[in-house]
Protein backbone atom coordinates (compact mmCIF):
# COMPACT_ATOMS: atom_id res chain seq x y z
CA UNK A 1 0.00 0.00 0.00
CA UNK A 2 1.62 3.52 -0.84
CA UNK A 3 -0.40 5.45 1.35
CA UNK A 4 1.21 6.53 4.77
CA UNK A 5 -0.62 5.89 8.22
CA UNK A 6 -0.70 9.88 8.55
CA UNK A 7 -2.75 10.03 5.48
CA UNK A 8 -4.95 7.06 6.30
CA UNK A 9 -5.77 8.94 9.80
CA UNK A 10 -6.45 11.99 8.16
CA UNK A 11 -9.15 10.32 6.36
CA UNK A 12 -11.01 9.34 9.35
CA UNK A 13 -11.14 6.10 11.62
CA UNK A 14 -8.35 3.77 10.77
CA UNK A 15 -9.78 0.46 11.42
CA UNK A 16 -6.92 -2.10 12.55
CA UNK A 17 -6.22 -5.88 13.77
CA UNK A 18 -5.57 -7.86 16.88
CA UNK A 19 -5.40 -9.31 19.09
CA UNK A 20 -2.77 -12.00 18.03
CA UNK A 21 -0.70 -13.55 21.20
CA UNK A 22 -3.86 -14.87 23.00
CA UNK A 23 -5.75 -15.85 20.16
CA UNK A 24 -2.56 -18.16 18.65
CA UNK A 25 -2.60 -19.79 22.60
CA UNK A 26 -5.39 -20.49 22.48
CA UNK A 27 -5.20 -21.86 18.88
CA UNK A 28 -1.84 -23.83 20.53
CA UNK A 29 0.99 -22.22 18.64
CA UNK A 30 1.82 -19.84 21.91
CA UNK A 31 3.11 -20.34 25.26
CA UNK A 32 1.44 -18.43 28.11
CA UNK A 33 4.25 -19.50 30.63
CA UNK A 34 1.37 -20.57 33.44
CA UNK A 35 2.87 -23.63 33.98
CA UNK A 36 6.29 -22.23 34.75
CA UNK A 37 5.88 -19.16 36.16
CA UNK A 38 3.13 -17.75 38.21
CA UNK A 39 1.62 -15.46 36.11
CA UNK A 40 -0.48 -12.34 36.31
CA UNK A 41 1.37 -10.68 39.23
CA UNK A 42 2.48 -7.89 37.92
CA UNK A 43 6.55 -8.19 37.67
CA UNK A 44 6.43 -9.23 33.96
CA UNK A 45 6.60 -12.92 34.75
CA UNK A 46 4.84 -15.31 31.75
CA UNK A 47 6.16 -15.84 28.37
CA UNK A 48 3.51 -14.59 25.36
CA UNK A 49 6.23 -14.63 23.37
CA UNK A 50 5.65 -13.92 19.34
CA UNK A 51 8.11 -17.40 18.11
CA UNK A 52 5.68 -18.47 16.18
CA UNK A 53 6.78 -15.91 13.54
CA UNK A 54 9.38 -18.50 13.04
CA UNK A 55 7.84 -21.73 14.30
CA UNK A 56 4.56 -21.44 13.25
CA UNK A 57 4.79 -19.48 10.18
CA UNK A 58 1.85 -20.74 8.60
CA UNK A 59 -0.53 -20.22 11.53
CA UNK A 60 0.48 -16.65 11.78
CA UNK A 61 -0.25 -15.97 8.09
CA UNK A 62 -3.45 -17.79 8.54
CA UNK A 63 -4.70 -15.51 11.40
CA UNK A 64 -3.57 -12.30 9.66
CA UNK A 65 -5.13 -13.27 6.75
CA UNK A 66 -8.54 -13.53 8.75
CA UNK A 67 -7.72 -9.99 9.80
CA UNK A 68 -7.49 -8.85 6.29
CA UNK A 69 -10.84 -10.50 5.43
CA UNK A 70 -12.67 -8.30 8.85
CA UNK A 71 -11.58 -5.22 6.99
CA UNK A 72 -8.28 -4.20 8.96
CA UNK A 73 -6.38 -1.62 7.15
CA UNK A 74 -3.52 -2.41 8.97
CA UNK A 75 -1.44 -5.89 9.60
CA UNK A 76 0.72 -5.39 13.18
CA UNK A 77 3.46 -7.78 12.42
CA UNK A 78 3.59 -10.03 15.51
CA UNK A 79 6.64 -8.22 17.49
CA UNK A 80 5.02 -7.68 21.02
CA UNK A 81 7.35 -9.01 23.22
CA UNK A 82 10.23 -8.98 21.04
CA UNK A 83 12.90 -7.43 22.29
CA UNK A 84 16.28 -9.23 23.32
CA UNK A 85 15.64 -9.05 26.58
CA UNK A 86 12.31 -10.56 26.73
CA UNK A 87 13.05 -12.84 23.98
CA UNK A 88 15.91 -13.73 26.47
CA UNK A 89 13.47 -15.00 29.25
CA UNK A 90 12.02 -17.49 27.40
CA UNK A 91 15.19 -18.61 25.52
CA UNK A 92 15.01 -16.92 22.28
CA UNK A 93 17.65 -14.60 22.42
CA UNK A 94 19.36 -15.30 19.66
CA UNK A 95 16.65 -15.55 17.30
CA UNK A 96 15.56 -11.50 18.27
CA UNK A 97 16.99 -10.66 14.55
CA UNK A 98 15.27 -13.54 13.29
CA UNK A 99 11.72 -13.14 14.78
CA UNK A 100 11.68 -9.10 14.16
CA UNK A 101 12.21 -10.01 10.60
CA UNK A 102 10.27 -12.98 9.53
CA UNK A 103 6.99 -11.46 11.92
CA UNK A 104 7.32 -8.69 9.16
CA UNK A 105 7.82 -10.38 6.19
CA UNK A 106 4.73 -12.63 7.18
CA UNK A 107 2.80 -9.29 7.20
CA UNK A 108 3.49 -7.44 4.55
CA UNK A 109 2.99 -11.08 2.44
CA UNK A 110 -0.33 -11.10 3.03
CA UNK A 111 -1.14 -7.28 3.70
CA UNK A 112 -0.25 -7.05 0.00
CA UNK A 113 -1.91 -3.72 -1.53
CA UNK A 114 -4.71 -3.78 1.10
CA UNK A 115 -2.99 -3.17 4.26
CA UNK A 116 -0.30 -1.23 5.83
CA UNK A 117 2.42 -3.11 8.33
CA UNK A 118 2.72 -1.79 11.27
CA UNK A 119 6.01 -2.62 13.75
CA UNK A 120 4.37 -3.76 17.25
CA UNK A 121 6.73 -3.04 20.41
CA UNK A 122 5.84 -2.98 23.81
CA UNK A 123 7.31 -2.84 26.86
CA UNK A 124 10.82 -4.79 27.84
CA UNK A 125 9.27 -5.58 31.40
CA UNK A 126 12.64 -4.32 33.34
CA UNK A 127 10.77 -1.51 34.63
CA UNK A 128 8.05 -3.79 36.34
CA UNK A 129 10.92 -5.75 37.25
CA UNK A 130 13.59 -3.82 38.31
CA UNK A 131 12.35 -0.37 38.52
CA UNK A 132 13.37 3.10 36.85
CA UNK A 133 16.75 2.84 37.22
CA UNK A 134 16.62 -0.01 34.19
CA UNK A 135 15.09 2.72 32.01
CA UNK A 136 18.75 2.96 30.16
CA UNK A 137 19.04 -0.64 29.33
CA UNK A 138 14.78 -0.30 28.15
CA UNK A 139 15.96 2.09 26.02
CA UNK A 140 18.72 0.26 24.39
CA UNK A 141 16.61 -2.94 23.94
CA UNK A 142 13.70 -0.43 22.28
CA UNK A 143 16.03 0.85 20.14
CA UNK A 144 17.57 -2.09 18.71
CA UNK A 145 14.01 -3.81 17.89
CA UNK A 146 12.73 -0.61 16.11
CA UNK A 147 16.21 -0.98 14.04
CA UNK A 148 15.59 -4.39 13.33
CA UNK A 149 12.14 -3.64 12.44
CA UNK A 150 12.62 -0.78 9.99
CA UNK A 151 15.36 -2.66 8.16
CA UNK A 152 12.73 -5.78 7.88
CA UNK A 153 10.68 -2.97 5.82
CA UNK A 154 7.89 -2.17 7.93
CA UNK A 155 5.64 0.95 7.05
CA UNK A 156 5.08 2.43 11.30
CA UNK A 157 5.63 1.69 14.04
CA UNK A 158 2.68 0.68 17.07
CA UNK A 159 4.03 1.13 20.75
CA UNK A 160 1.75 -0.37 22.34
CA UNK A 161 1.20 -2.14 25.83
CA UNK A 162 3.45 0.60 27.97
CA UNK A 163 2.82 1.01 31.55
CA UNK A 164 5.29 3.68 32.34
CA UNK A 165 5.60 6.82 30.67
CA UNK A 166 9.05 7.45 31.07
CA UNK A 167 9.77 3.58 29.14
CA UNK A 168 7.12 4.62 25.97
CA UNK A 169 8.78 8.44 26.06
CA UNK A 170 12.17 6.40 25.49
CA UNK A 171 10.29 4.10 22.96
CA UNK A 172 9.21 7.71 21.36
CA UNK A 173 12.59 8.90 20.99
CA UNK A 174 14.01 6.03 19.23
CA UNK A 175 10.74 5.73 17.28
CA UNK A 176 12.02 9.78 15.92
CA UNK A 177 15.61 8.75 15.07
CA UNK A 178 14.59 6.03 13.15
CA UNK A 179 12.31 8.07 10.98
CA UNK A 180 9.20 5.99 11.42
CA UNK A 181 6.18 7.33 11.97
CA UNK A 182 4.58 5.90 15.74
CA UNK A 183 1.32 4.88 16.72
CA UNK A 184 1.60 5.50 20.91
CA UNK A 185 -0.87 3.36 23.18
CA UNK A 186 -0.61 3.26 27.02
CA UNK A 187 -2.03 0.36 28.97
CA UNK A 188 -3.80 1.36 32.58
CA UNK A 189 -4.25 -1.45 34.84
CA UNK A 190 -4.54 -1.13 39.09
CA UNK A 191 -6.04 2.58 38.32
CA UNK A 192 -7.62 3.99 35.66
CA UNK A 193 -6.75 7.39 35.84
CA UNK A 194 -2.99 6.69 36.66
CA UNK A 195 -0.48 4.79 34.72
CA UNK A 196 2.65 2.46 36.64
CA UNK A 197 4.62 5.84 37.12
CA UNK A 198 1.46 7.90 38.16
CA UNK A 199 0.62 10.04 34.96
CA UNK A 200 -2.70 10.35 34.10
CA UNK A 201 -4.44 9.74 30.74
CA UNK A 202 -4.57 13.24 29.88
CA UNK A 203 -0.73 13.99 30.60
CA UNK A 204 0.32 10.68 28.94
CA UNK A 205 -1.77 12.08 26.01
CA UNK A 206 0.37 15.18 25.79
CA UNK A 207 3.60 13.85 26.46
CA UNK A 208 3.25 11.26 23.65
CA UNK A 209 2.02 13.51 20.94
CA UNK A 210 5.15 16.19 22.25
CA UNK A 211 7.14 13.13 21.23
CA UNK A 212 5.78 12.78 17.90
CA UNK A 213 3.04 10.26 17.86
CA UNK A 214 0.61 10.74 14.72
CA UNK A 215 -1.45 9.22 17.11
CA UNK A 216 -2.29 8.55 21.12
CA UNK A 217 -4.29 6.29 22.86
CA UNK A 218 -4.57 3.30 25.32
CA UNK A 219 -4.82 -0.48 24.63
CA UNK A 220 -5.54 -3.52 26.27
CA UNK A 221 -6.30 -4.58 30.19
CA UNK A 222 -10.12 -3.13 29.74
CA UNK A 223 -13.11 -3.69 27.23
CA UNK A 224 -14.01 -0.69 24.86
CA UNK A 225 -16.65 0.40 27.62
CA UNK A 226 -14.13 0.53 30.26
CA UNK A 227 -11.79 2.48 28.48
CA UNK A 228 -13.73 4.98 27.19
CA UNK A 229 -13.82 7.53 29.94
CA UNK A 230 -9.89 7.43 30.02
CA UNK A 231 -10.01 7.85 26.11
CA UNK A 232 -12.54 11.16 26.71
CA UNK A 233 -9.95 12.44 29.17
CA UNK A 234 -7.13 11.78 26.70
CA UNK A 235 -9.69 13.53 23.85
CA UNK A 236 -10.22 16.14 26.11
CA UNK A 237 -6.11 16.85 26.08
CA UNK A 238 -4.85 16.75 22.20
CA UNK A 239 -5.38 17.47 18.75
CA UNK A 240 -3.73 14.32 17.52
CA UNK A 241 -5.70 11.59 16.60
CA UNK A 242 -6.77 9.10 18.95
CA UNK A 243 -6.11 5.31 19.29
CA UNK A 244 -7.68 2.89 20.84
CA UNK A 245 -7.23 -0.79 20.90
CA UNK A 246 -9.29 -2.41 23.73
CA UNK A 247 -8.82 -5.89 24.80
CA UNK A 248 -12.43 -8.43 25.23
CA UNK A 249 -12.47 -9.02 28.33
CA UNK A 250 -14.78 -8.03 31.42
CA UNK A 251 -13.11 -6.08 34.48
CA UNK A 252 -14.78 -4.67 37.24
CA UNK A 253 -14.19 -1.34 39.30
CA UNK A 254 -11.83 -3.23 41.75
CA UNK A 255 -9.81 -5.08 39.01
CA UNK A 256 -9.60 -2.79 36.07
CA UNK A 257 -7.05 -4.96 34.54
CA UNK A 258 -7.96 -8.69 32.78
CA UNK A 259 -4.27 -9.52 33.94
CA UNK A 260 -4.70 -8.89 37.13
CA UNK A 261 -7.41 -11.05 37.64
CA UNK A 262 -7.33 -15.12 39.16
CA UNK A 263 -9.06 -16.20 35.46
CA UNK A 264 -5.71 -14.50 33.81
CA UNK A 265 -4.39 -16.74 31.82
CA UNK A 266 -6.24 -20.00 32.06
CA UNK A 267 -9.93 -18.81 32.48
CA UNK A 268 -10.09 -16.05 30.26
CA UNK A 269 -13.13 -17.79 28.51
CA UNK A 270 -15.21 -16.96 31.43
CA UNK A 271 -15.09 -13.35 31.10
CA UNK A 272 -15.29 -13.10 27.59
CA UNK A 273 -16.75 -10.05 26.91
CA UNK A 274 -19.14 -10.31 23.31
CA UNK A 275 -18.04 -9.04 20.08
CA UNK A 276 -21.12 -6.75 20.28
CA UNK A 277 -19.41 -4.34 22.51
CA UNK A 278 -17.01 -4.01 19.40
CA UNK A 279 -19.72 -3.25 16.92
CA UNK A 280 -21.11 -0.56 19.34
CA UNK A 281 -17.21 0.76 20.09
CA UNK A 282 -17.26 1.08 15.95
CA UNK A 283 -20.57 2.77 15.84
CA UNK A 284 -19.49 5.48 18.44
CA UNK A 285 -16.08 5.72 17.32
CA UNK A 286 -16.46 9.33 15.41
CA UNK A 287 -18.45 10.64 17.88
CA UNK A 288 -16.30 9.94 20.50
CA UNK A 289 -13.19 11.40 18.38
CA UNK A 290 -11.32 8.39 18.09
CA UNK A 291 -8.98 7.90 14.78
CA UNK A 292 -7.39 4.36 15.14
CA UNK A 293 -9.44 1.46 16.04
CA UNK A 294 -8.30 -2.12 16.79
CA UNK A 295 -8.53 -4.53 18.38
CA UNK A 296 -6.16 -6.38 21.96
CA UNK A 297 -6.28 -9.23 24.07
CA UNK A 298 -9.60 -11.43 23.76
CA UNK A 299 -10.24 -10.31 19.88
CA UNK A 300 -10.51 -12.42 16.90
CA UNK A 301 -11.36 -11.80 13.03
CA UNK A 302 -15.32 -11.85 14.75
CA UNK A 303 -14.66 -9.02 16.95
CA UNK A 304 -12.65 -6.80 13.98
CA UNK A 305 -15.45 -7.55 11.96
CA UNK A 306 -18.12 -6.60 14.07
CA UNK A 307 -16.12 -3.52 14.54
CA UNK A 308 -15.99 -2.70 11.16
CA UNK A 309 -20.15 -3.07 10.47
CA UNK A 310 -19.92 -0.61 13.62
CA UNK A 311 -17.79 1.89 11.77
CA UNK A 312 -19.91 1.08 8.60
CA UNK A 313 -23.06 2.32 10.57
CA UNK A 314 -22.62 5.81 12.03
ZN1 LIG B 1 -3.70 -6.97 24.94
Amino acid sequence: MSTSIVTLLSRGPVLGDGGYLIELERRGYVDSGSRREKVGIGRGSGQFTPEVAIERPGALRELHREFLLAGSRVLQALTFFATREKLSRSGYGAETEAINTAAVKLAREVAGEGALVAGSVSRTQLLEREGAGALGRARDHIGEQIRLLKDAGCDFLILETFFHLAEMSAALECARASGLAAVATMSFRSHLNACSDGYSPAECARVMADLGAVAVGANCEQGPEAMLPLLREMRAAVQVPLAAQPAAFRTTRQSPNFTGVPEFPDALETIQLGRRDFFKFGRGARAEGLGYVGGCCGCNAAYIRALAEGLDSQ
